[in-house]
């Protein structure tokens, strides 16, 4: 194992601090460039869920092993509901479906606790230092592009007295490639919905719309000290080869699941495969041109059959499987096939 090496990563987000952390731990020296002013400082204080259904590993657990315990910030959620254009269906799983976790700068954060863990091993992070070229960088790990993401998000955060609430409306009439979103801890509220940026063209009627479908299901609740926020994401894959050096990793590398716009179990994987990587001297650049990058072209391919080609009748297809074992169900749309591996280049 390589050791004293000092390691730069471009971006301050969670794949670049989980990767620095990693290496720190194995005796790199590791120093964070972040353009912004902290950690988490893209986000807004919004309530975002780490599926668990894309791999056999409880995410959780995999990051304990390298060191990073994150149970404390963590809302384990086994059930939600998903309403579709004609249906509810309560999704229960046996182990967490997905853990909730506050994105953002503040106290209790994702983003703040990787950064408590990256600082208390001995990473260097430099706020205010936007990396300009690549050259001299290890990893890169700048999240999305603006300029070439295809999906936006709107939503509001605020208080409510609808406690504990995590529920999705899917719906392809009002939503076409994307859905509505309503998650609560304590009173503490994310309502949101995301879709293809040209799709989402009356963003407010939208979200308002959203909201009064939320009420209608679930009551008249209360919306007190909101606060709009918006995001992007979803970028394409780069070019294989330019992966090998600097290593890029995240949203940085298009790593986003494709069908539901998840994209923290990837940027966890492949800061783990990166680091991994570099501390072992063995090139990232060919798990991710056989595992990282199929495994989103199928998410790619299944979100365009299922969103654009089966619309409604489909979505209700995936709940109803979901409701009977929901990680059993979701797997095999993230995980690539020889069907996915043929069939997604074509239709990409
Ligand atoms: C509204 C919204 C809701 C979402 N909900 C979910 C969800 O529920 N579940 C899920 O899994 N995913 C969700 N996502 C996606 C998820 O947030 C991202 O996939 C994840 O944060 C990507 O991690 P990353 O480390 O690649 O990038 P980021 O977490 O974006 O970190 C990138 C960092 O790099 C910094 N940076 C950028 N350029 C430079 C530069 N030139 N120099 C230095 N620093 C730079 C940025 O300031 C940022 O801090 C959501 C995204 C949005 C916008």
């Amino acid at each position: 194992m390589q050791t004293s090496r000092n390691i730069t990563i471009a971006g301050g987000g969670i794949g670049g601090l989980v990767s620095g952390i990693i290496l720190q731990k194995a005796g790199f020296s590791v120093s964070v460039f972040e353009k912004l002013n902290n950690c988490g400082a893209r986000f807004h204080g919004d309530w975002q869920g780490i599926e668990n259904w894309s791999s056999d590993k409880d995410i959780i657990e995999e990051l304990k092993i390298f060191g990073i315990d994150i149970t404390d910030i963590i809302i384990p959620t086994s059930n939600f509901t998903a309403f579709s254009y004609k249906k509810t269906f309560q999704i229960n799983s046996s182990y967490p479906a997905f853990y909730l976790v506050k994105r953002g700068s503040d106290k209790g954060t994702l983003d703040q606790k990787l950064k408590y863990i990256a600082e208390q091993c001995g990473v260097k992070i430099h706020y205010d230092t936007p990396v300009v070229s690549m050259d001299n960088i290890d990893i890169v790990a700048t999240g999305p592009n603006p300029k070439n993401s295809i999906y936006i998000a709107k939503g509001l955060n605020f208080t409510t007295d609808c406690y504990n609430v995590a529920a999705v409306y899917l719906d392809t009439k009002r939503f076409p490639y994307g859905y509505a979103y309503f998650l609560t801890i304590n009173g503490q509220a994310t309502l949101a919905m995301c879709g293809k940026k040209n799709t989402l063209q009356k963003k407010e009627k939208m979200l308002n719309d959203a909201i009064d479908f939320f009420r209608s299901k679930l009551g008249l609740f209360e919306i007190q000290n909101k606060r709009n926020f918006g995001g992007y994401g979803i970028t394409p894959l780069p070019n294989i080869f330019s992966i090998s050096k600097p290593l890029i990793i995240g949203e940085a590398a298009g790593l986003q699941d494709n069908l539901f716009g998840f994209g923290m179990r990837y940027a966890f994987r492949s800061a783990i495969a990166a680091s991994q990587c570099i501390a072992n001297d063995v090139p990232y650049h060919s798990f991710f041109k056989n595992k990282l990058a199929p495994d989103v072209v199928a998410s790619r391919l299944w979100g365009k059959i299922i969103f654009r080609a089966l619309k409604n009748p489909g979505i209700d297809f995936i709940c109803s499987m979901a409701e009977k074992d929901c990680q059993s169900s979701l797997k095999p749309f993230y995980n690539s096939s020889l069907f996915t591996k043929i069939a997604g280049p074509i239709f990409s």
